[in-house]
C-alpha cells in the first residue's frame, strides 16, 4: 500500500497552479498575490507631524535656561495646519506653526512639540497668539515627526508574489494605490456525498438511515481553505445517479466524493470514475483512519479536475482532506512552498498504539510557556465525529505496537 509521503508526492505533482486573475481589492482577502507590487508614491508623502501640537525649529530652544534666566521659550504662532492642508509659511526664527497629526510640516521645522507641553496665549498684534514651552521641556531634533518616504520609497516593491493577502496587506495595497490586484486562481471545489443510507441534515433518519454529515463538513472545510464551493448534494449508490452528479462535478477544479470507495458491494465510485475517464493515480493509502482514499485526475481541453474519493467515515474523510486535499488546494492557489512540517509536542497522558498503519488520533494541543503539549481525546474511531469537537490537532503515531509514556515527544498537526 502507498505511504502517506508517496501519495502526497502524487497529489503535489498532479496539482498545478490555476491561472492568475485580477480582482478588486475588496475581494482579495485570503487570496495569494500573483505579482510583485511596487508603490506609486512615497509614504509618508511629506514630512509629517505625529502628534497634535507645534512645529518648531530646534535652534530656537538652544538657549539654556539658567537660575538667572528661568524664562520659558516663547514663539509667535504664524500659521495653523490641519491634516489635509498644506503649509504656506516657512518657519523662521522665533516662530511656530500649530499643526495637527498627519499634517505636512512647514519648511524649516525639525521638531514637533505636543500640545500638552505648551501654553497658548492671545497677544494683541499677533493674530494667532504666542505659545510658551516650559524651559524644562526636553526638545530633541526630529522628535514627533516622520520624514517623507521613511516607510516606503516610490517604486519600492512592498509585496512579493506568493504573499497571502491578510487585512494588513489589503491596507498596504490601498496605501500604494492599488484598486485591483493580480492573484492566484481560487479553486472551485465540488462536494458529493454518496450512500443509500444518507438523508439531509434537516430530516429525521428512518430505520437504517443516517444524516449526511460529510457534505456540510467538507463544504465548510473547503471554504475555510479559501475555495469556492459547489454543493452536489447526495447521490444514491447507483451507477446512473453517481454518474450524473460526478459529471456535474467534473466542471470544478476539485471534486470531493465521500463514501463508496471501500470494498462493499455498493462501493461503486471507483468504477464510475473510471467509466467517466477519470485517470486513477492511487487507491488506498497506508493511513488510519483514511485507508480507502482514491485519487485521480480528469482532463479535457477546457477543464482539469482533481478527484478525491474520500472514505465515507467522517473522521477518515476529514483526515484525508487535511493531509491530501489541502496540499492540492495550496498548489492550485499558487503556494509553491511545501506544507508546514509537523509540530513536535510533549504527550500528556499515556497512549497505547497498536496497528499496522500510521495513526492520526484527534487530540488537543495547548501551550504551557514555550512548551507545546498534546493530549489525545477519547475517540471511538473513524465514525466518531463528536470527538473532533474536542480536538484541535491530530496526534501522529507510527505503525506497530508500542506504549507511549506521558512526557514523550510526538509529532502532531494542527487542524485546518
Ligand atoms: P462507505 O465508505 O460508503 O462504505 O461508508 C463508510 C461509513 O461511513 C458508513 O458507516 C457510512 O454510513 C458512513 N458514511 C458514508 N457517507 C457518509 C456521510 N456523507 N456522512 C456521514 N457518514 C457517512
Ligand atoms: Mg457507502
Amino acid at each position: 500500500m502507498l505511504s502517506i509521503e508517496d501519495a502526497l508526492t502524487l497529489v503535489r505533482e498532479t496539482a498545478r497552479p490555476l491561472p492568475v486573475e485580477s480582482v478588486p481589492l475588496g475581494d482579495a482577502l485570503g487570496r495569494t498575490l500573483a505579482e510583485d507590487v511596487a508603490s506609486d508614491c512615497d509614504v509618508p508623502p511629506h514630512d509629517k507631524a505625529l502628534v497634535d501640537g507645534y512645529a518648531v525649529r530646534s535652534v530656537d530652544f538652544q538657549r539654556r535656561p539658567t537660575r538667572d534666566d528661568p524664562m520659558p521659550v516663547e514663539l509667535a504662532v504664524v500659521e495653523e495646519v490641519t491634516a489635509g492642508a498644506v503649509p504656506t509659511v516657512p518657519l523662521t526664527a522665533g516662530h511656530a506653526t500649530r499643526i495637527m497629526t498627519g499634517a505636512p510640516l512647514p519648511p524649516g521645522a525639525d521638531a514637533v512639540i505636543m500640545v500638552e507641553d505648551s501654553t497658548w496665549q492671545n497677544e494683541s498684534g499677533v493674530p494667532l497668539g504666542v505659545v510658551q514651552f516650559q524651559s524644562a521641556l526636553k526638545l530633541k531634533p526630529e522628535m514627533n515627526l516622520m520624514r517623507r518616504a521613511t516607510s516606503i520609497r516610490q517604486g519600492q516593491v512592498v509585496l512579493h508574489a506568493g504573499s497571502e493577502l491578510r487585512p494588513a496587506e489589503i491596507g498596504l495595497l490601498a496605501e500604494v494605490g492599488r484598486r485591483d490586484v493580480r492573484v492566484a486562481g481560487r479553486p472551485r471545489v465540488a462536494v458529493l456525498a454518496t450512500g443509500n443510507e444518507l438523508v439531509d441534515a434537516g430530516l429525521t433518519p428512518a430505520a437504517g438511515q443516517i444524516r449526511n454529515s460529510n457534505g456540510p463538513m467538507l463544504l465548510a472545510w473547503a471554504r475555510r481553505l479559501g475555495a469556492s464551493t459547489i454543493d452536489l448534494g447526495i447521490a444514491r449508490d447507483d451507477r446512473e445517479a453517481i454518474t450524473r452528479r460526478v459529471s456535474e462535478g467534473l466542471t470544478a477544479d476539485v471534486l470531493l466524493l465521500s463514501g463508496g470507495v471501500s470494498a462493499g458491494v455498493l462501493d461503486l465510485v471507483p468504477e464510475v470514475l473510471q467509466s467517466l475517464g477519470v485517470r486513477e493515480l492511487f487507491h488506498k493509502v497506508d493511513l488510519r483512519p483514511g485507508r480507502p482514499l482514491w485519487f485521480g485526475v480528469h482532463e479535457t481541453e477546457a477543464t482539469r479536475t482533481l478527484v478525491f474519493g474520500l472514505p465515507g467515515n467522517p473522521v477518515g474523510s476529514l483526515v484525508c482532506s487535511e493531509i491530501f486535499v489541502s496540499a492540492a488546494l495550496r498548489r492550485l492557489a499558487g503556494h509553491s512552498a511545501a506544507e508546514p512540517p509537523p509540530l513536535m509536542a510533549t504527550l500528556d497522558g499515556e497512549y497505547h498504539q497498536r496497528g499496522d498503519r500510521p495513526t492520526y488520533h484527534p487530540a488537543r494541543l495547548r501551550h504551557e510557556g514555550a512548551t507545546a503539549i498534546v493530549e489525545p481525546v477519547v475517540w471511538h474511531g473513524s465514525g466518531d465525529l463528536r470527538a473532533l469537537a474536542e480536538a484541535n490537532c491530530w496526534a501522529i503515531f507510527p505503525p506497530g505496537e508500542r506504549h507511549f509514556q506521558s512526557g514523550e515527544t510526538i509529532p502532531c498537526r494542527p487542524m485546518e
